[in-house]
């Protein structure tokens, strides 16, 4: 008779949970996966799928107004807001059906709609009554937004609440300039909104290079995005028509507030104590590098550890925890950070940036190779040739990191971060063929540089030529 009733408990149903439950589910595991709300998580119903929704239609909007660069005149652009906003909605629906509880079940899952909490290492109470034994537990628990206290108890939207609106918010103040601050005020700017964005950062994306910083700070302004940066010190008020914003003292507007200033582990009601998972000084779960919590049979993934909050790295972990509760020979969670803000132009980044580079290896063992995006005969011919690619590597072109910025950036940015958790080289790029004259065809002209300026010179290079040309008498 088992000593649990399950193998793995799974507390979440987002991103991190499913791909741990399906993980389970294929290693012919006992689990199941417990969501308090709605399974999907942050990423469907609050996050990526409805934002992304919302910046495709500001791009439609967009690109109508901008057509004529290729003789093409749409006058009279009108956005109606409720059936963008009916769009974002049908789209989640859309995406929520394959992983609603139902079709899960069909898929031979087991998912039980309730909070869940610890009451002892193997036991979860849970707010339907029930409570379940695990050998292993999985906290995939995620984050949720996180409020400056000078806003908490004036009107304000988050994540939470934005997908909600019916009416466009206008004037629209975003408080954050990190990726889902900026995405929304280009969207909601070309949606007609007039958006302020304030930060305390005194670039935008301050996580990214500073360059795809300032082409997209430029890039806002162009579009009528008024940006406030650096801002010391930001005050709230109530007023008739929303709320008041100052910045070091000066007004800067009446509007709807939306706060976009980072999110935070959701672990203060998961009774962590009875389990014996420690966090740290800072709150945050102290975990291995195989995402195990102080406690060997308890893992976490996800936004709940922390850190690189994205969706990709929530279901990575899901699939790396669930296979080390399971398993006996453990994996680390070691592939390189990644993130992609989906701008206009789009901004993508993975492994380190050249000052993270130069700190941990000395200026000396870094270098940088550099392609503007008028290199790229796609992007020519969808005239927008906003952006470069920037990799940052050894002299000897071992990759470091890499940033590319402009159309599609994110998708060409998947070779570069395969051939970063592979340990290539920057060279190795310019050895793919691929399907001319699609976008990441300027992959390999950034490695193609590289590979030019290392051919061999002097004396080397003199002995090369004479050989080539012996050979070919
Ligand atoms: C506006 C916005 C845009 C974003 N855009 C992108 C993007 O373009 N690309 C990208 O990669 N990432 C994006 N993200 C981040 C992405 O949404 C998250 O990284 C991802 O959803 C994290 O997944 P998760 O499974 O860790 O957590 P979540 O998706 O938050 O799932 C956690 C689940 O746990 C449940 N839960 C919590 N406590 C309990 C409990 N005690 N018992 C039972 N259930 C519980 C919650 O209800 C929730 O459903 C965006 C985020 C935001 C806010």
């Amino acid at each position: 008779v088992a000593r649990y009733t399950y193998d793995l408990a799974i507390i979440g149903g987002g991103t991190a949970g499913l791909l741990a439950a399906t993980t389970a589910k294929l290693l012919g595991a006992r689990a199941v996966m417990i969501e308090g709300e709605h399974v999907g998580g942050d990423c469907t119903w609050t996050g990526c799928v409805p934002s992304k929704s919302l910046v495709a239609a500001a791009k439609a909007a967009h690109h109508a107004r901008t057509a004529d660069r290729f003789g093409v005149h749409a006058d009279g652009v009108r956005v109606d807001f409720g059936a963008v906003m009916q769009h974002v909605r049908h789209t989640v629906a859309d995406i929520y059906h394959d992983e609603s509880p139902e079709a899960l079940r069909a898929d031979g899952i087991e998912v039980i709609e309730a909070f869940a909490r610890f009451t002892d290492p193997h036991t979860l109470a849970l707010s339907n009554g029930q409570t379940l034994t695990a050998k292993n537990i999985l906290l995939a628990t995620g984050a949720s937004p996180i409020v400056p206290a000078a806003l908490a108890d004036l009107p304000h939207l988050t994540n939470r609440t934005l997908f909600n609106l019916t009416t466009l918010p206008d004037p629209l103040i975003i408080i954050g300039a990190g990726p889902a601050g900026v995405e929304m005020a280009q969207a909601f700017r070309r949606l007609g909104a007039r958006v302020s964005v304030v930060a305390a950062s005194d670039q935008v994306l301050p996580r990214d290079d500073a360059e795809a910083g300032v082409l997209v700070a430029e890039s806002l302004r162009a579009e009528g995005v008024t940006l406030h940066l650096g801002a010391k010190d930001i005050a709230y008020a109530r007023a008739l028509n929303g709320v008041r914003v100052a910045v070091d003292g000066h007004e800067i507007g009446i509007g709807t507030v939306l706060a976009a200033t980072g999110r935070s582990p959701n672990l203060a009601k998961l009774g962590l104590e009875a389990a014996g998972v420690q966090v740290d000084a800072n709150g945050k779960l102290v975990l291995t590098p195989t995402l195990r919590t102080t406690a060997p049979h308890i893992y976490a993934a996800g936004d709940v550890v922390g850190g690189q909050m994205f969706t990709h790295t929530a279901g990575y972990h899901g699939y790396i925890a669930a296979r080390n509760a399971l398993l006996p020979v453990k994996a680390r969670a070691n592939r390189p950070a990644m993130w992609a803000t989906f701008t206009d132009p789009e901004v993508a980044h993975a492994g380190l940036t050249e000052a993270e580079a130069i700190t941990r290896f000395g200026a000396g063992q870094v270098q940088v190779t550099r392609l503007p995006m008028s290199r790229s005969d796609r992007a020519q011919t969808e005239a927008n040739t906003r952006g470069f690619l920037k990799a940052v590597h050894h002299p000897n072109g071992k990759l470091l990191g890499v940033t590319v910025v402009g159309l599609h950036a994110a998708d060409l940015l998947t070779e570069w971060a395969t051939l970063l958790w592979r340990g290539g080289n920057i060279g190795d790029s310019n050895k793919f063929v691929r399907p001319y004259p699609n976008f990441a065809t300027v992959n390999g002209s950034l490695g193609l540089s590289f590979t030019r300026r290392t051919l061999p010179t002097g004396a080397t290079g003199a002995l090369l030529r004479g050989l080539v040309r012996l050979f070919n008498r």
